[in-house]
């Protein structure tokens, strides 16, 4: 279709001018190309996508918004889960401000994938009440008292895991 083609072109102009001035705004971060998009804290290197796919500009700004608010790592499901909350809020003020494209049904689609997530590791294996998290790899239930493992690479990782 026409429209699809205009759209794509037209979001790849934006995508190029958009990391203009993010590399002219954020002259300490360094902005990469690649596959998928990533925050790596260590390197203070931002991945984005610019094959004009739908949501690349939301997801390098949701990226940005984890760099903008220094995040390094995480000890929690919930700790993950309420640092992307904020990246998006964050994504969303700064769509605003470079007056870029931003959707709110992406931005929940993502936070639902989250979501989900944590609700699969925090339900009890046993009486399927909902667990609370012990430590990095450990659920425990407090009404059957059992405990269970959980893993970290069953998600892939919006930025790399650190120990605090
Ligand atoms: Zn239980
Ligand atoms: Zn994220």
């Amino acid at each position: 279709m026409q429209y699809c083609m205009v759209v794509m072109t037209w979001q790849r102009v934006s995508m190029e001018k958009l990391i203009k001035k993010l590399r002219a705004d954020y002259p300490d971060l360094v902005f990469k190309p690649g596959l998928a998009c990533c925050w790596s804290p260590e390197y203070g290197e931002i991945l984005y996508e610019n094959s004009g796919k739908a949501h690349s500009i939301e997801g390098l700004l949701h990226e940005l918004g984890h760099a903008r608010l220094e995040h390094k790592g995480y000890v929690s499901d919930l700790e993950l889960l309420q640092k992307e909350v904020d990246a998006w809020e964050e994504a969303k003020r700064l769509a605003n401000m470079y007056d870029v494209p931003f959707s709110e049904d992406h931005m929940q689609d993502c936070l639902d994938t989250y979501r989900d997530w944590i609700y699969k590791r925090s339900t009890c294996p046993q009486c399927l009440s909902t667990g609370i998290q012990k430590d990095e790899h450990h659920y425990h239930c407090l009404n059957c008292s059992h405990i269970w493992g959980v893993t970290a690479s069953r998600f892939r990782r919006p930025y790399r895991r650190s120990k605090k």
